[in-house]
């Protein structure tokens, strides 16, 4: 899988290989990082590739021309990658997006820096804009990386252990479960049981359980298109029961 980031910043990117399974994939040759500075399809003495904006207003706006020439040497380069946009007017960038991008022969990352991209950029050379979340960066490079690190954990052979991406959040559209490792008692608090006892069906159970719960009471939402099993429903109505005896219990009857 071969990322292509176009950007003002190339260097930004040399913090993927500081360390970790980014760093050992692109070691492994899984996967490639490749950058190409937009400026240097800047026309000018100065390498602009900014102007302001038509009709006025506050900051500048990335030229359109750089950026085009920039995207076409990457399509030339990768004719079969997905070209996304970074922008925070995109689709929202989850888990099931980095499946689905880690699916693609390669993708042409578009970091936009200033006031954004001229409108013309995203109209016609992009196949689709991606936002990392609701808030405002500086520029698109930072959500390139976490783009590139959530697609990257996802190809083959990127991960020690293939499971571990499919147990992870939001993989199975649950929450993950809580996770513990030595000592079985730290500072007090206890490793449950049923961890240290060997039953792997019974592991199991509370792991799915546990899962259910956490994505209850944080993240309710997920719960909405997510299709629950006979025994999870079962534990959800147990549940459910529960905690209506317990109000009860407790309601001051005037
Ligand atoms: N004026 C733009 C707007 O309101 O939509 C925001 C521009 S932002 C300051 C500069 C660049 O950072 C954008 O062109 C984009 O590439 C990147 N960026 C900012 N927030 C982002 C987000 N949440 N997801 C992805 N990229 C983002």
């Amino acid at each position: 899988m071969t990322f292509t980031v176009l950007t003002i910043f190339p260097e930004m990117f040399s913090a993927l290989l500081v360390g970790g399974i980014v760093k050992r994939a692109i070691e492994d040759e899984r996967v490639s990082v490749e950058s190409i500075n937009i400026r240097d399809f800047a026309k000018d003495t100065h390498r602009t590739v900014d102007d302001r904006p038509y009709g006025g207003g506050s900051g500048m706006v990335m030229k359109p021309e750089p950026m085009a020439e920039a995207i076409r040497v990457a399509k030339k380069r990768h004719p079969e990658a997905k070209t996304l946009l970074l922008t925070p007017q995109g689709r929202r960038f989850n888990q099931a997006v980095a499946q689905e991008l880690a699916g693609c022969p390669g993708v042409v990352l578009v970091c936009g820096r200033y006031e954004g991209v001229d409108e013309r950029v995203r109209e016609h050379l992009v196949d689709d804009e991606v936002s990392i979340g609701d808030y405002v960066l500086t520029g698109g490079e930072l959500a390139a990386m976490v783009i590139i690190d959530a697609v990257s954990r996802l190809i083959p052979g990127t991960l020690g252990s293939e499971d571990s991406a499919q147990e992870d959040s939001f993989s199975a559209g649950l929450l993950e479960y809580p996770q513990y490792t030595r000592p079985s008692s730290f500072e007090g608090a206890d490793v449950p049981d049923v961890l240290l006892s060997g039953n792997h069906g019974a592991v199991k159970e509370w792991r799915r359980r546990a899962s259910l719960v956490r994505t209850v009471l944080n993240r309710p939402d997920l719960l909405m298109d997510h299709p629950l099993t006979p025994d999870d429903m079962a534990y959800m109505k147990k549940l459910q029961q529960d905690i209506e005896t317990i109000i009860d219990k407790n309601s001051i009857t005037p």
